[in-house]
């Protein structure tokens, strides 16, 4: 079996294509998508994701800025800013970079942003909304796994997917989004973790399979049968002897599921692309509904 490549970027492009028309409108009428990005400490990783946000963001017409605060800052501070985000009504999105540091209650911080600027999803209202089948913002790189299966015509209503991860960012809403009666759902959905028995049983029975672990090349062609669709979301880190001292490697080891597998996302290059569009779909949405709420009064 030939195994089908799924590349997110013609998946971004046909996406941010149709987003320009939208975007071009609010500008018409003296509206710029505007999202405010809290970054704390210096993460690698994460500076390199904001920068990367905030290019998208212009290539795109859109506005952002980054609120780069030092490791020691404290929560107070950081609420006092999330406050001054929520009322200024130039800021349709705000996004706090995860992971915050380990100091810091990251619960705590995600639920005082306003809902109706929590362009990521994580809120409570959100996650609650996503459940209840009445979405509002829906998380980036679990909505970008759906424009994926969309766009190489992935049936999913009636398969059954396999979801290895049950983070809140990921794993969870994932789980909600397919399991549900929506355009790209109607899966029988089985979520495993770290306490999942013998996990190559459950990954064996999927039709699709999407991996958000956070373990490099962990998912190989044994543990998978013939057919399957496969998503890796992960994004891992491994060294070697590049200029950089490292590689980016998915959770899924890609070599040994071809010719298997019906198809899988590259690592890097396939839900990547997606999550930063997912952000300014959201984006977009929030200045739209403001827009509205503005030309009502
Ligand atoms: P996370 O919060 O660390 O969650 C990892 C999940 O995997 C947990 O539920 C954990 O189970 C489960 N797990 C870990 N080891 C396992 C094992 N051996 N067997 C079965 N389950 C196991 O991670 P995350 O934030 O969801 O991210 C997952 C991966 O996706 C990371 O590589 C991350 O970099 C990547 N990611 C990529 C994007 C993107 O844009 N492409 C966006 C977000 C995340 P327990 O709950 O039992 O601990």
């Amino acid at each position: 079996m030939d195994t089908l490549l799924l590349k997110g970027k013609p998946v971004a492009d046909v996406l941010q294509s149709k987003l320009r028309v939208r975007i071009d409108e609010l500008a018409s009428g003296g509206t710029v998508p505007n999202l405010a990005a809290i970054l704390v400490g210096d993460d690698p990783a994460s500076k390199v994701y904001v920068r990367n946000k905030g290019r998208a963001f212009e290539k795109l017409g859109c506005k952002s800025q980054t609120y780069n605060l030092s490791i020691d800052t404290n929560e107070k501070e950081i609420l006092d800013l999330i406050d001054k985000l929520n009322h200024d009504l130039d800021v349709h999105g705000i996004l706090v970079q995860l992971p915050l540091p380990k100091s810091l209650d990251s619960q705590k911080i995600l639920h005082f942003v306003s809902p109706e600027k929590d362009v990521d999803g994580f809120h409570p209202y959100n996650l609650g909304s996503l459940l209840e089948g009445n979405p509002a913002f829906i998380p980036c790189t679990p909505n970008g796994v759906l424009e994926i299966l969309k766009y190489y015509d992935i049936h999913v209503a009636g398969r059954y997917a396999v979801i290895v991860g049950r983070s809140n960012i990921v794993g969870k809403p994932m789980f909600a989004l397919l399991a549900q009666k929506f355009e790209m759902g109607n899966a029988t959905v089985t979520i495993c973790h770290t306490r999942t028995k013998d996990l190559p049983a459950h990954t064996k029975r999927a039709d699709i399979l999407i991996a958000a672990v956070g373990s490099p090349n962990m998912i190989t062609g044994e543990m998978i049968k013939e057919g399957v669709d496969i998503i890796d979301v992960g994004i891992n880190r491994v060294d070697d002897d590049s200029d950089k001292g490292y590689r980016l490697v998915g959770d899924v080891d890609t070599d040994s599921v071809m010719g298997i597998a019906h198809s899988v996302t590259p690592v890097p290059g396939g839900v990547g692309p997606m999550t930063i569009t997912m952000l300014l779909v959201n984006t977009v949405l929030s200045a739209e509904k403001c827009r509205k709420l503005e030309t009502a009064v």
